[in-house]
């Protein structure tokens, strides 16, 4: 069985990555989420190893030590990582794996040169339709939606390093698009839209 694809995802914070990504889980199959480890306290109807593991910063720190982490990075103050074991356990099951991680955390993978990865980059229509997201996802204090958008000047100059930009204006739109690079990156690998593995001996009588 080939060994699954990693789709590592980021967008600055309030252009529309989770409200995307909740889609393609339910309508793309063979695709999991990959479950971060955070220091960041949860946000009210996010529940423990469904968005985040929530973890203190000792614990966090105690994984970075043990190599726990395929990359972390600090981002909006808070620590997050994306779990090694996890990851390798997915891709191992030939099921594609989706990261939903910051630049930083991108620029780390690009560097490790993994086999498999694909970078795709996610932008709201205008700046002023990604301050009008952030606030109107009404989680945040107004301090952290000014730090939010200050950190998404400079997440959007990383734009270039990615293998895709979708732009997330129309929601349905912005699926079908993720969609559409899945199924031709599953195609690349010679499997099927689906994700499962051709039968090249039935193709081939
Ligand atoms: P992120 O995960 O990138 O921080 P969210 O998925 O939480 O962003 O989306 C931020 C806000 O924008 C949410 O209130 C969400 O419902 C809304 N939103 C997401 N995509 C769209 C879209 N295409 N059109 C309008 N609103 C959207
Ligand atoms: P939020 O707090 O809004 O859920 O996420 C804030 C930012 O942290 C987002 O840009 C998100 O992509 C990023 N993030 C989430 N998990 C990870 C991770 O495991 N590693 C890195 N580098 N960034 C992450």
């Amino acid at each position: 069985m080939s060994r699954g694809k990693l789709f590592v995802i980021s967008a600055p914070s309030g252009a529309g990555k989770s409200t995307l990504l909740k889609r393609l889980l339910i309508e793309v199959p063979n695709l999991a989420f990959s479950v971060s480890h955070t220091t960041r306290a949860p946000r009210p109807g996010e529940s423990n190893g469904r968005e985040y593991h929530f973890v203190d910063h000792p614990t966090f720190t105690g994984m970075c030590a043990n190599q726990a982490f395929l990359e972390w990075a600090e981002v909006h103050g808070n620590l997050y990582g994306t779990s090694r074991a996890a990851i390798e356990a997915q891709q191992a099951k030939g099921i594609d794996v989706f990261l939903d991680i910051d630049v930083q955390g991108a620029r780390q993978l690009r560097e490790q040169q993994l086999p498999g990865a694909i970078f795709l980059f996610i932008t709201p229509p205008s700046w002023t339709e990604l301050e009008r997201r952030l606030r109107g996802r009404g989680t945040d204090a107004e301090e952290t939606v000014q730090l939010r958008l200050n950190n998404a000047r400079r997440e959007m100059e990383a734009a270039d390093l990615y293998d895709y930009l979708v732009i997330n204006d129309r929601l349905d739109e912005a699926v079908e698009v993720l969609r559409a690079v899945i199924i031709a990156e599953r195609c690349k690998a010679r499997r099927n839209p689906d994700g499962l593995p051709i039968d090249w001996e039935k193709v081939t009588g």
